[in-house]
């Protein structure tokens, strides 16, 4: 039977990898594969999503103007110059649509973000990885590998799976040495964890030529509802509110995205624990002889001797019912991403790895 051929793009897109949730015949298992909030969503986010229950049959706002206000006020921004999406996946995909769709290149960094490649293919448009040096973002290498063809840069910042970041200065050095016609991106997913940081939100007042984005699934707990935001010049926002769908956020997401950035105090409670919790568990991993990038988000990037030791300590967890993530697939294949979770999650893993580091010496004596 003949089949019906897509664009031969789609067929290169591998399918996404979630972070498992199960371990088979494991109770009591603990999730630190997808860098969710252990905490969950503030309780007045959940509040909120309550309140309109009995408004579902009401199609959402298609500007978002409520949401955009009070992202804007909270962090001292224009509202004109945010558009909201389906997750900050949704806003990276109106990009390479947007401007890489009739084949232009897309570049992001070696240990960048899986979607980025994803969302240029389904585009149809070409990904391109560039170099990073010891796991960090390498700016000289972008500068090098950016040319006619590529329209837009993604840069992680801080890093996924790396937790490593680059500072404003090598921002301005990109955005200034970049040629003219290229956007660059710089995903903040991860910003929120850091104290009065905005993402480089700000900088792009100064540039025509840069776009951030944010998203509500990491410390705002909600990654469930799918919200996130794109800022940037009001001319790109214009942009790409041509192609996202009028109604692309529910009711219940907008109600509960607002809530959850106007309750600051919750915010910061989780912000902080994750930080001391962060320190802990680096600590606690280099003290069985497994080190780690100083990370600035919510998850450590545990580095072993070798793809074998990772993978067995990997095994190992899943049977103590710990689920970390494998990084494999983003040039990492020696180490392990284990999202910061809370007290009691942090001490479990970090006792699980130090037994598996005893029996494994055990082992080889
Ligand atoms: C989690 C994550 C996102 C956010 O995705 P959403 O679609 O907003 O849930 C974006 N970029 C990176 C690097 C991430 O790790």
């Amino acid at each position: 039977m003949a089949k019906i051929n897509p664009r031969p793009s789609i067929m290169e897109i591998a399918l996404y990898q979630g972070g498992a949730s199960t371990v088979e015949g494991v109770k009591n298992v603990v999730k630190l594969s997808s860098n969710e909030n252990p905490f969950g969503p503030s309780p007045k986010a959940i509040e909120a999503v309550r309140k309109v229950a009995h408004e579902l049959h009401r199609y959402p706002t298609t500007d978002h103007g409520p949401l955009r206000r009070a992202i804007a006020e909270t962090f001292n921004l224009w509202s004109d110059n945010i558009i909201c999406g389906v997750g900050s996946d949704e806003i990276l995909s109106f990009l390479c649509y947007a401007y890489a769709g009739d084949g232009g290149e897309v570049l992001y960094t070696e240990h960048g973000f899986s979607m980025y490649r994803i969302s240029a293919l389904a585009a149809g448009a070409v990904p391109v990885s560039v170099p990073e040096k010891n796991r960090v973002v390498d700016v000289d290498a972008i500068l090098a590998a950016a040319g006619d063809k590529t329209r837009l840069v993604f840069v992680t910042n801080p890093g996924n799976p790396t937790g490593t970041m680059i500072g404003e200065g090598d921002i301005r050095r990109l955005a200034e040495g970049l040629p003219k016609h290229i956007l660059l991106v710089i995903d903040g997913a991860y910003a929120d964890y850091i104290e009065g940081f905005d993402g480089m939100a700000k900088l792009t007042h100064a540039y025509d030529n840069m776009f951030i984005t944010r998203t509500f699934s990491k410390l705002y707990g909600l990654g469930g509802m799918r919200v996130g935001w794109g800022y940037g010049p009001k001319y790109i926002v214009d942009t790409l509110n041509r192609i996202r769908g009028p109604f692309n956020l529910s009711v219940p997401a907008l109600a509960a995205a607002e809530a959850a950035v106007l309750d600051r105090e919750y915010a910061e409670k989780c912000r902080v624990e994750n930080t001391r919790l962060r320190a802990w568990l680096a600590g606690a991993l280099a003290e069985h002889g497994v080190s780690s990038d100083t990370s600035m988000a919510n998850f450590i990037l545990a580095r072993f001797g070798s793809q074998a030791e990772a993978e067995a300590c990997d095994d190992y967890l899943k049977s103590q019912g710990i689920i970390v993530r494998r990084v494999a697939g983003y040039g990492l294949p020696h180490c392990l991403r284990i999202t910061v979770g809370d007290e009691a999650s942090c001490r479990r893993v970090a006792h699980a790895v130090g037994q598996f580091k005893d029996g494994q010496h055990g082992k080889s004596v």
